[in-house]
C-alpha cells in the first residue's frame, strides 16, 4: 500500500491575492480570477475522482483501496482535509495550504505502478504466445525430419521389392518395421512432452485468469459468483482439462425444504438462510482454485480442481456437517436447515452442460434418498424415502 509522502506543502494562491500589475483593476476582474481558481481546483478533483473510479487491481493493492485514496486526494484538493488513511491524522492545511507536491508524487507513483502492471501482463501474454508458436513449429520441424527419414526407408524397401531378392526384401522390411515402431514411439513421446510443456504454461494462465475472476459479476444477495461467471469458469476448466490429466469435480448444493422456510418465517428470513449457507459453502472450499457460485434460488455450484471423486466426496460431507451444525440467526429466530449435494467428476471431453446435468441427477437421487446427504453420479440408487 502507498505511503502518503510528505511532499512540499504549497500555499494555494488565494482569490484575494493582489494583482501583480499596478494598474487598478475593477472588482469584476478579481472575482473572475477567483472563479478561475475554483474551477481549476474542481477540475483537478474531478480528474482525481475519474482516475479513482477507473482504478483496477494492481500487485500492490486492489481497485477499491485506490479509489478511496484518490477520493482522499480529491477531498484534500477541494477542502484541505487529510490525505492520510487515518481520518484523525494531524496535518496542517490551514490557511488554504494544499500538499501539491505530495499529490504530484502520489499520481506519478500510481501511474508508474499501473504501467509496470500492464507491461508485466503484456510480457506474460507474449511469453505464452511465444511458447505456443515455438512448440507448434518445433513439432512441425521434428515431424518433417522423421518423415524424410521414413521416406528413405520406403525408397530402399521399393528397391528391395524390385530386386526380387528375398533376403534383401526381408532385411528391408524388418528395418522399416523397426524404424516405423521407433518413429511412432518417438512421436508419441515428443507429443506428450509438448502437451506437458503447453499444459504448464496454461496452468500459469489459468492462475492469472483466476485473478481476473474478481472482476466478474457477483450475485447481489450473496456476493458469490453468479451463473454467468460459473458458465465462463466451466468453459475454461473443461477446455484446459484436455491438456491436463488432473481430476476435477462439480457439486450442486441445494437447501432442503427451503420453501417451508419462506412460508413459515417470510422471504427475508429465507434470504438470511441463503446468505448463511453461501458463507458456510465458501468457508468449506477455501482453496485458491475452488469456485463457489450461486446457481439460482437456493442452489449453489462448487467446482473443485485437482480433486478426484473420493476426495470431493469427503469435502462435500464436511460441508453437510458444517450446515447441520449451523444455527441461522434472523431477528429473534434461530433456524436450522440441511442441504443435499449432487457430485459429478468431470469426464474428459464432456460438455459443461452434460457435467452439470450429471451432478443434477445425483442431487435428485440425494433428495429422493431422504435429503441431508450427498450422492455422486454413478452411485447405486438409494432407497426412496418419503419427504
Ligand atoms: P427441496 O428440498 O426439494 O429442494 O425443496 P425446496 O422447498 O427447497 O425447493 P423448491 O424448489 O420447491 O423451492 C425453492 C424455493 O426457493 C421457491 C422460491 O420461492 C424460493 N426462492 C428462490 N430464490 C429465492 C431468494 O432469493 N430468496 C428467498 N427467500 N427465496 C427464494
Ligand atoms: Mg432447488
Ligand atoms: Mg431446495
Amino acid at each position: 500500500m502507498f505511503n502518503i509522502w510528505p511532499g512540499r506543502q504549497e500555499k494555494a494562491p488565494k482569490a484575494e491575492t493582489k494583482p501583480s500589475s499596478s494598474k487598478k483593476k475593477g472588482p469584476s476582474q478579481s472575482v473572475s480570477s477567483s472563479e478561475g481558481q475554483d474551477a481549476a481546483t474542481e477540475a483537478v478533483a474531478k480528474i482525481l475522482r475519474t482516475f479513482g473510479r477507473h482504478s483496477f487491481d494492481l500487485d500492490k493493492g486492489d481497485a477499491e483501496t485506490f479509489e478511496k485514496e484518490f477520493e482522499r486526494w480529491a477531498r484534500h484538493v477541494l477542502l484541505g482535509t487529510t490525505t492520510s488513511e487515518d481520518p484523525n491524522a494531524q496535518e496542517d492545511y490551514a490557511d488554504g495550504r494544499r500538499n501539491w507536491g505530495g499529490l504530484n508524487q502520489f499520481v506519478n507513483r500510481h501511474r508508474q505502478q499501473e504501467k509496470n502492471y500492464v507491461m508485466k501482463g503484456f510480457h506474460a501474454l507474449r511469453d505464452v504466445i511465444w511458447t505456443f508458436t515455438s512448440t507448434v513449429s518445433q513439432a512441425f520441424i521434428q515431424d518433417q525430419e522423421s518423415d524424410s527419414h521414413m521416406q528413405a526407408h520406403i525408397r530402399r524397401l521399393k528397391t528391395a521389392v524390385a530386386s526380387k531378392s528375398p533376403d534383401d526384401l526381408k532385411r528391408e522390411v524388418l528395418a522399416t518395421a523397426e524404424e516405423l515402431g521407433k518413429l511412432v514411439e518417438d512421436r508419441s513421446l515428443a507429443e506428450r512432452l509438448r502437451v506437458e510443456k503447453l499444459g504448464e504454461k496454461l496452468k500459469q494462465v489459468e492462475e492469472e485468469l483466476g485473478q481476473t475472476r474478481e472482476q466478474m459479476a457477483l450475485d447481489g444477495l450473496t456476493q458469490l459468483y453468479n451463473r454467468a461467471a460459473l458458465d465462463q469458469h466451466l468453459e475454461q476448466v473443461t477446455a484446459l482439462s484436455i491438456l491436463s490429466d488432473s481430476p476435477c469435480c462439480f457439486m450442486m448444493v441445494d437447501i432442503d425444504h427451503f420453501k417451508r422456510v419462506n412460508d413459515s418465517y417470510g422471504h427475508r428470513a429465507g434470504d438470511t438462510v441463503i446468505c448463511e449457507i453461501a458463507k458456510r459453502t465458501v468457508l468449506s472450499f477455501p482453496r485458491k482454485t475452488d469456485f463457489v457460485a450461486r446457481y439460482g434460488g437456493e442452489e449453489f455450484a462448487v467446482v473443485v480442481q485437482g480433486v478426484g471423486y473420493e476426495a470431493a466426496r469427503t469435502l462435500g460431507e464436511r460441508l453437510l456437517t458444517a450446515v447441520r451444525q449451523t444455527l441461522v440467526k434472523h431477528e429473534d429466530l434461530e433456524l436450522s436447515v440441511t442441504i443435499s449435494i449432487g457430485l459429478a467428476e468431470y469426464l474428459t471431453g464432456e460438455s459443461p452442460a452434460n457435467w452439470i446435468e450429471r451432478a443434477d441427477q445425483a442431487l435428485y437421487q440425494a433428495k429422493h434418498g431422504g435429503r441431508n446427504q450427498l450422492c455422486a453420479a454413478g452411485d447405486p440408487l438409494p432407497e426412496l424415502v418419503e419427504a
